[in-house]
């Protein structure tokens, strides 16, 4: 299989089947906790990086061989090696995906690019969309996700916005915290504030544990944490 793996079985997932819609690395952000390394650059052009044809009937044929597996899955997800919404036929694929299985599809994206209208209605047929928001001022978010030019905090945080008027899945959003970057009271409250904004169906709070590809990108301890989860409410879970 070159663009399915697969399944896992994860915490907040559960039994997960992976799509990758990009070749290695191809994103719109380059942060400083990726554990794929520095890539060749950032990108937020969107294009079809894989035929989506290819990604269906490579799909088709894993549902096949794998009939008992493929009852038991919790979610199809789209993430993989880089960003998927960059794939301008997402929203085709998912189309494509809900004729052929009944498993609900959940896409996993940096946010980037949600300010376009386009973009966001390619993930109106999904049924989870798990989007990052890292920071939510100027100067923080350029130095964790290293976005590419002309990419704006602001604008994410609009279509993050107009996402949740317009999707009627759920939404859980993933923040990443890195020590030293942005876990500072002062930002998690201006989160706070945003997130409200948004409202998304979950939060979830997350710091580097595994090797990342960077040196000196380091963990948030437990504690603090625990903190700022109290601090974003309810529906705020750390991961
Ligand atoms: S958005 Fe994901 S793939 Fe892209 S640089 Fe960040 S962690 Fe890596």
């Amino acid at each position: 299989m070159k663009y399915i793996y697969g399944p896992v079985k994860s915490r907040r997932l559960g039994l997960s089947l992976g799509i990758t819609l990009t070749p290695y690395k191809v994103c719109s952000f380059n942060c400083v906790y990726c554990q794929l390394g520095a890539g060749s650059g950032t990108t937020s052009q969107r294009r079809e990086y894989i035929r989506t044809e290819e990604i269906a009937e490579e799909l088709k044929l894993w549902l096949q061989n794998n009939p008992k597996e493929a009852k038991d899955l919790d979610y199809i997800t789209f993430s993989g090696c880089g960003e998927p919404t960059l794939n301008i036929k997402l929203g085709g694929l998912i189309e494509e995906i809900k004729k052929i299985t009944s498993a609900p599809i959940a896409v996993i994206t940096n946010a980037s690019l949600l300010a376009e209208p386009s973009v966001r209605r390619d993930l109106l047929n999904a049924d989870l969309i798990v989007p990052s928001l890292d920071a939510v001022v100027s100067g923080k978010f350029e130095r964790i996700d290293r976005p590419a030019p002309g990419i704006k905090i602001e604008n994410i945080i609009n279509g993050l916005i107009e996402l949740r008027k317009e999707f009627k899945g759920r939404i859980w959003l993933e923040v990443m915290l890195v020590k030293g970057i942005n876990d500072d009271l002062p930002h998690m409250k201006k989160l706070k504030d945003i997130a409200g904004k948004i409202g998304p169906d979950k939060i979830q709070l997350n710091s580097p544990v595994r090797t990342t590809a960077e040196i000196g990108v380091l963990a948030v301890d437990k504690k603090k944490l625990e903190k700022f989860r109290k601090l974003l409410g309810e529906n705020c879970e750390t991961i």
